[in-house]
């Protein structure tokens, strides 16, 4: 009685007020009046299949995803390169099972208890999620080739390829482990600088990682740096600049403050181009442009070179 009763009143205010007041969302009968809405709004997006095409922001042609895939995230028609991410990278790069991964989980402390939109914490989970990583950054022993070395790759999926302290570290420790073995460094740059959320912390990190490599150096071992778009501010200003040789992607966008910060500034024009590889081959702040299907064959050719001058090195009084 009571239920016939409850559900009768409900009938009655909404009968009361049809177009104005919207019914409450906890009736039975609001729910079952939203509903079909809401069925036919989803069915419509589902009419367009989603991640089976990707749209290249160069050429405007429309890419099959698996095509995509399998050509190392380069648009067939016009060789723009789309982000890879860093464990698809490391697997095009480093021969079959070599690859003994170090500091996988290795993770950030929110130092600061950073609150912005979001803390810093709940941007840390998400990201992990996302990605499947601890932080920004793999790195690893392996072979390329056959060449044995420590490799890092950066990971711009991670807020921004952003260097906290976890970045720092594993980087560090990477390349005093490949000291301490004489092993060259690689370390492919994708990143937007420092990470805000750790401050100062953050900030360390580019002069604990230029100190690792100048160590690295001093033992007459190689480092090659492989900037990918982007590779901005913090970064660029510490490791990511300090390769025996410094690659770059075709189109990759490499700078320390962004374009429009530089004008305001400077209150100049910025030439064409400005800040893509391409200008700064032809200004000498990198030695090559290298195709990414390219990447491994090449490097492997400048550590044949780069093995056969350390050792020289290494001989010399
Ligand atoms: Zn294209």
């Amino acid at each position: 009685m009571d239920t016939h009763s409850f559900s009768k009143k409900k009938i009655g205010v909404e009968n009361g007020e049809p177009a104005l007041t919207p019914p409450p969302a906890d009736t039975a009968q609001a729910a079952f009046a939203k509903k079909p809405k809401l069925a036919s709004s989803k069915s419509k997006k589902r009419d367009i299949p989603e991640g089976l095409w990707t749209k290249c922001p160069t050429c405007e042609a429309m890419i099959f995803d698996k095509e995509l895939d399998e050509n190392l995230k380069v648009c067939p028609k016009c060789q723009h390169h789309f982000p890879i991410g860093s464990r698809e990278r490391t697997h095009s790069l480093v021969e079959t099972c070599t690859f003994e991964e170090m500091d996988a989980d290795m993770t950030s402390v929110d130092v600061l208890r950073f609150k912005g939109v979001s803390t810093y914490k709940s941007k840390l989970e998400q990201y992990q999620k996302n990605t499947t990583l601890k932080d920004a950054v793999v790195t690893g022993l392996c072979k390329i080739g056959p060449h044995r070395l420590a490799l890092g790759v950066m990971e711009f999926g991670f807020l921004g390829g952003s260097m906290g302290s976890v970045v720092g570290e594993k980087l560090t420790r990477l390349i005093e482990r490949a000291t301490e073995k004489e092993l060259p460094v690689i370390i492919i740059s994708s990143s937007g600088g420092a990470r805000m959320y750790e401050g100062m912390f953050s900030l360390m990190q580019m002069a604990k990682t230029s100190a690792a490599l100048a160590y690295h150096a001093q033992h007459h071992l190689s480092y090659i740096s492989v900037l990918t778009h982007p590779t901005t501010a913090g970064v660029m200003a510490s490791y990511a600049t300090l390769g025996d040789l410094i690659l770059a992607e075709p189109g990759a966008m490499i700078g320390f403050a962004g374009p429009r910060v530089i004008k305001d500034t400077t209150q100049a024009e910025l030439p064409p181009g400005f800040q893509t590889a391409e200008f700064l081959l032809d200004h000498g702040l990198i030695d090559a442009i290298v195709p990414r299907k390219e990447l491994k064959t090449r490097l492997m050719e400048y550590l044949d070179y780069l093995t056969v001058r350390q050792k020289t090195a290494a001989v010399a009084p």
